[in-house]
């Protein structure tokens, strides 16, 4: 993925937080990251405005200036979490979150009556052809999946679960290893199909919790990142 930070956005430990965030991408899976080079057309622009956490779904080589927003926090904090920082990535790097996918509705409820007004597009449920489970499980806890009341309006939950699962919705802790394994084969990593590389890939995702969890978001922190708005199509819901 080529990226650029924007001019004066992020100071050095700032820009350390999202290097190291691309990092643990890096690590986990086959994907790159790199600067701009100058005549570059198409690229991911970083930049920290406090208008929230958010980013353009996927790397499009006619894309032109990709958005990616992480507002000025401390490094640690809001925006700038790690978690929060992988997770706005991997909508660059083509994901929705994972309660988009098409066939959602055999795992959660949407209670539209509790969206604050002007969310619903956050909602939305996508075709198969453009958001599916890529024959991989449907996962509550993915870094991908909004928690129980995101955007809620009234205090009562927008997504429930209609099954039982361990583990908290949402939780925005850390990355799963169903998560790298869905960004390994989505980039068709080497070994992304290989069962002995993925048992690898979920030791290596135990060994290395305590280090994602150093700084771990607190209950402040919490976000609610929307899809960018160029992607959206309407659905019938
Ligand atoms: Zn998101």
């Amino acid at each position: 993925m080529v990226y650029e930070f924007g001019a004066n956005e992020f100071n050095a430990a700032q820009q350390q937080a999202i290097l190291r965030a691309m990092g643990w991408v890096e690590h986990f899976s086959c994907v790159r990251f790199r600067l701009r080079r100058p005549n570059e057309q198409n690229y991911v622009l970083i930049t920290g405005r406090p208008t929230g956490c958010y980013a353009r779904i996927g790397f499009h080589a006619t894309g032109h200036i990709h958005t990616l927003n992480l507002a000025r926090n401390e490094p640690g904090r809001g925006c700038l979490n790690n978690i929060v920082i992988i997770h706005e990535l991997l909508h660059n790097l083509g994901f929705f979150h994972m309660q988009s996918a098409y066939e959602r509705y055999n795992y959660v409820r949407i209670n539209w009556a509790n969206i604050r007004q002007g969310m619903a597009h956050n909602f939305y449920r996508w075709p198969r052809n453009s958001v599916n489970l890529l024959n991989l499980p449907y996962e509550y806890q993915s870094s991908m999946h909004y928690s129980t009341h995101a955007f809620s309006i009234n205090g009562r939950p927008t997504i429930e679960a209609t099954r039982s699962f361990p583990g908290t919705m949402g939780h925005m802790v850390y990355v799963t290893h169903w998560d790298w394994v869905r960004l390994r084969r989505h980039y068709n990593c080497p070994g992304a199909w290989n069962e002995r590389d993925m048992q690898e890939l979920k030791e290596e995702v135990e060994r290395t919790l305590p280090l994602m969890l150093a700084v771990p978001p607190t209950t402040a922190d919490k976000i609610e990142d929307g899809d960018d708005e160029q992607m959206i199509v309407d659905e019938a819901k």
